[in-house]
């Protein structure tokens, strides 16, 4: 639809001063869009009265300051971690803080709630990086086996045989099942979320195995093996953005 003018504006809500982008267009109602960056958006017809516009922004403001949150919240959880001494990371859902630890020897250990790296040369971030993700990666393999060995019990009566596991970084999907060569491959940021989450996917793609394809019959399915997946799949979503 076409913008008749834009102009930016300045409204006192009881949360403080909001500025906002007043786009005049042949619209029905006033349409208020919060974006990514937390900047506010209006439209509505050259009829309705600034005062008028104004007052649905107050009206919204706790629902805007609350969408400003959530998108800022995203963003820190989407972007890679900086390796800085202090900086917490996410690992079965749980916060862990990195310590970087000066030492001869280099090592990752966790030790509580604390990723310790000891490390030569605290400033030296791809080397912490790498044995953090050196770390990381051991935790995948464990967990992910573990959850593979145990998920497979229940997908025996269905005569599924043991799949082969490949870890991989992917940034569009939580896993996939290659059911023709007997695979499962598992992103390795699954390790940042809670365990039964992570139970979640692998289940789901256990269930490729008798269904390839995302049918009625498959969520049958997965509904039967995994009766609470919706939930695991909207606290996924919530916990690790990729
Ligand atoms: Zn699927």
């Amino acid at each position: 639809m076409k913008t008749l003018s834009t102009e930016t504006r300045r409204v006192m809500t009881p949360l403080g001063a909001m500025d906002y982008t007043l786009e005049r267009k042949k619209v029905k109602n006033i349409n208020l869009r919060v974006k990514h960056d937390g900047s506010v958006y209006v439209s509505a017809s050259k009829r309705v009265p600034v005062r008028e516009i104004e007052a649905f922004i107050i009206s919204r403001s706790e629902h805007i300051r609350r969408a400003a949150v959530y998108f800022a919240e995203r963003d820190v959880k989407k972007a890679p971690p900086s390796y800085t001494d202090g900086e917490e990371l996410m690992y079965l859902g749980s916060k862990l803080k990195l310590s970087l630890i000066p030492d001869s020897r280099e090592y990752a250990e966790l030790c509580g709630e604390e990723l310790q790296i000891h490390i030569r040369d605290t400033g030296n971030t791809q080397r912490v990086k790498k044995l953090a993700d050196g770390w990381y990666d051991k935790q995948c393999k464990e967990v992910f086996f573990e959850i593979v060995l145990e998920t497979h019990k229940k997908f025996v009566k269905y005569g599924v045989a043991m799949p082969q596991i490949k870890i991989r970084s992917m940034t569009s999907r939580w896993g996939s099942c290659h059911y023709t060569r007997g695979m499962i491959t598992l992103n390795r940021r699954l390790i940042e979320a809670p365990r039964h989450c992570i139970e979640h996917v692998v289940t789901h793609e256990f269930c490729h195995f008798i269904h390839p394809d995302h049918s009625k019959d498959f969520y049958a399915l997965l509904g039967a093996e995994f009766p609470q997946w919706r939930s695991a799949k909207a606290e996924l979503e919530k916990t690790v953005i990729l």
